[in-house]
Parts: structure tokens; sequence; C-alpha cells
């Protein structure tokens, strides 16, 4: 399954990829049903990723590709720019604001997680502009934080190479970087920047890309708290926990949060359609939608609210409510934290980090080549991929048994002894 390049595709230029390692070893999908995805050669592989973290339903639902169907045959979208909508934007609209945890919230809808931390960023400098605080326009953002790679998700990303290499010192200016998991020096970077410069901070509730790093005990209450101390809107990137991975519809909920904004992608449609928002509070919103001379919000998307993208939102709920999956998901938290943490005893194994969250990454000791140990895995029926640090990416969809995730310790486990000869 990690044969040479076919010449068929060699035009693909793949997303974050050194390109000459990925066309010598490129893997193809070509199917998926539940946690399962099947290669081009045929090869079935248990998905612990869940693709990019979104495939929280599984692989292969008949229903929400009927749904999707339908909706393309009535109507493939219409626009909601001006005072034109769809009436599935507006009713997913109203379902998702009932689920979040910003009680009254407006939701405005993007392609996906990028354009999600984009708008928000921009809205949070709009804000302080409407307040009449110009100066506030820094977005702080945590170190090892992953927010896209749009302009503003290049700019405040906390993974320095995703920053760095497009001239000057950010992409985009007034930027600045906290600590992951250290209030002190969260509350040290607001002081010395001046909170009267600092428009808002942005916070992963469990961070995914930079390693799968949960928050420590009292963080995010405490980051919260400070930015309602100095005036800054606190912005929670929901892309990967949302409609879920934590248990909780939102991790927002199972931390007691309520941000000013909460950015979602990935879990609304499971990637059934490329989807994603931005829950929006009374407090940035309410100017907006007030009087006669309110003023106007100069963003918008095509694609915003895409009639068939929300068709198969809704789908998608449905699933999760009728086969009770966040349920399952606050189950399976334990059960993958119960199965992976003997790795930790592993001698090619840095770190363990489970336990929060249907969601771990295993770090390997930085010598340890990676790529090779996800290579034995492939080889072996386990699909996984190398995130920041060395650290193996495992987070599977929802439906899969408790047998499963076993075959995963299981299988990483074999892999690794490979190596250790
Ligand atoms: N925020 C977080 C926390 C993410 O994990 C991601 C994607 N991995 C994004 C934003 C960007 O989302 P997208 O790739 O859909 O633009």
């Amino acid at each position: 399954m990690t044969s040479a390049t076919p010449l068929a595709g060699a035009s693909l230029w793949h997303a974050q990829a050194h390109m000459p390692t990925a066309l010598a070893k490129r893997v193809t999908i070509v199917g998926g049903r539940g946690a399962t995805v099947i290669t081009a050669d045929g090869a079935e592989l248990l998905d612990a990723p869940a693709g990019l973290w979104y495939a929280n339903v599984g692989h292969g639902r008949e229903a929400v590709a009927r749904v999707a169907y339908e909706q393309m045959l009535k109507l493939e979208t219409y626009h909601v720019f001006g005072r034109f909508v769809n009436d599935v934007a507006l009713t997913l609209a109203d379902r998702v604001t009932a689920l979040g945890p910003i009680p009254d919230a407006k939701v405005f809808w993007t392609s996906g997680g990028s354009d999600s931390v984009d708008l928000a960023c921009k809205l949070a400098r709009r804000h302080w502009q409407l307040e009449g605080r110009p100066d506030k326009r820094i977005i702080l953002s945590r170190n090892n934080a992953y927010h896209g790679l749009h302009g503003f998700g290049t700019s405040i990303a906390g993974l320095e190479y995703n920053r760095e290499g497009y001239g000057s010192d950010s992409l985009i200016p007034e930027t600045a970087r906290i600590p992951a998991n250290d209030l002190a020096g969260a509350e040290a970077v607001i002081a010395e920047l001046g909170p009267e410069r600092i428009a808002a901070v942005v916070a992963e509730p469990v961070i995914g890309t930079g390693g799968v790093i949960a928050p420590a005990p009292g963080y995010l209450e405490g980051l919260q708290r400070l930015a309602r101390q100095h005036d800054i809107l606190f912005i929670a990137d929901e892309v990967i926990t949302g409609f879920g991975r934590t248990g909780t519809m939102f991790a927002c909920e199972r931390f007691g949060l309520e941000p000013d904004m909460v950015l979602m992608a990935k879990g609304i449609t499971s990637g059934y359609a490329p989807l994603g928002g931005v829950l929006i509070s009374p407090r940035v919103w309410a100017r907006f939608f007030s009087s006669d001379d309110a003023p106007i919000l100069r963003h918008g998307i095509t694609y915003s609210g895409h009639a068939t993208a929300c068709a198969v939102a809704h789908a998608n709920i449905d699933i999760l409510e009728q086969e009770h999956l966040l349920e399952r998901s606050a189950e399976l938290e334990g059960v993958l934290h119960n199965a992976i943490q003997p790795l930790a005893d592993h001698p090619l194994v840095a770190e363990v980090r489970s336990g929060t969250g249907f969601l771990a990454g295993v770090q390997l000791r930085a010598d340890v080549p990676g790529e090779a140990v996800v290579d034995a895995c492939l080889d072996a029926g386990l699909l996984t991929r190398v995130i920041h640090n060395n650290t193996l990416h495992i987070c599977p969809p929802f439906v899969v048994t408790d047998d499963e995730v076993s075959f995963i310790a299981k299988t990483v486990r074999v892999a690794l002894d490979q190596f250790t000869a």
C-alpha cells in the first residue's frame, strides 16, 4: 500500500507534505465503511485519525448521502449575501446555536475551519474599532496551537514552522503567543503587551495538531477569566472538539466555558461536506442587528451556508443524537485511555497523552523514525500519521468497537517493537 507512485495523479500537490516523500509513499484511499477505509490496493485500514479529526460518525453513511442527493435535486445551494438566503442555512443556524455554549448566539457560516479562524479574528478587530478602541488589534494564541492556514491562522500559529517563511515577522502583523498551559505566563504576556492593545485570545480546548495536549486543570477557565478582566475577547477554536470529541456537544460545556465566539468545522458534517461556522455572542453581534444605522460586517464567502452542506450537517447531527454517539464518545475516552497508556512503558515512547476527550497522542522519542513506524502500522492494517513532535495521531470515529481500540494500541506496540532491536 506504500508502493511506488503510480503515474496517475502525479499532478496533485499534497497539503503539508514533503512532496518527494509523499509521491514515493502515497497512500490513496478509495472507500470507507464505519471506522475503516480502503486503499487503492484493496487494503482495509482502521482509520485511527478519523481522516483529519473529522469522521466522527464514520465513513459510508447512506442516510447522509441520501440527504445530500435529495437536497441537490431540490436546490444545490443559494448564497446568503445581502437579503437572500436558503432555507437550510436558516434551520441549521437555529439548531446549532441552540446546541452551542453561547446563550442567544448568532452563527456565521463558513466553508471550513481556517475560514472560521479568519472571520473570528477579523470580527474581533472590527468589534473593538466599533467600540471606539481601535488600538485593540493584537490576537493572542497558545504555543503549539493550530488554527488553520489562511492569513490569520498562519499568523497566529503556535507551531513556528507554519508561521515562518512568508516575509516580515508575520503574515498579518500584531499577533503574539502565550504559553500553552501556564496562566501566570499568559498574564505576563498580556501585561507586557498591554491589554489596551489586545483584541482577542484564541484557544483550542484540547490542542490537536500540536500533539494532543489537554488543558491543565483550571487553565481554560483561568484564561477566560483573564480575558474578561482585561476586556479581551475569548475565542474557543472547537474545530476538532466540537460535535462530540470530548463527550459533550462542545468542549466548552465540559469545561464550563462561555466564550465570545466559538469556531466550528470538521465534525459538524463529519466530513461529508465542507462546512464551518462561527458562533457569536450578543456582546459582539448586537450592534450589527440593532438599529437603522447598524454597521455592515464586510465579510462573506460564496459557500457560506451552502444548502447541501447544511443539509448534510443536519443529517450528521441526527445520527449523533439518534445513535447516542456523544455518550459513546464519552465512554470511548476511558476505553482509549486504558488501552493506550500502557504504551508509555515502551522504550521508544516519550509520552502518551490521553484521557481528556476521545483522542490521544503517542509521542515517540525524537530519534525514532515516525514515518517508518507509520509504514509498519499500515502493513498491519492500521492507518495513523505523524503530527507535531513525532506524535502518532489517534482520534477514531465514534463508531469504533472496544476491540478496535485495543487493536490500535496493540498494533502500535508491535510496530514499535520492530525498531527496538
Ligand atoms: N482549527 C483547528 C483547531 C484545526 O484542527 C483545524 C484543522 N486541522 C483548523 C482550525 C483549520 O480547519 P480547516 O483545515 O478546515 O481549514
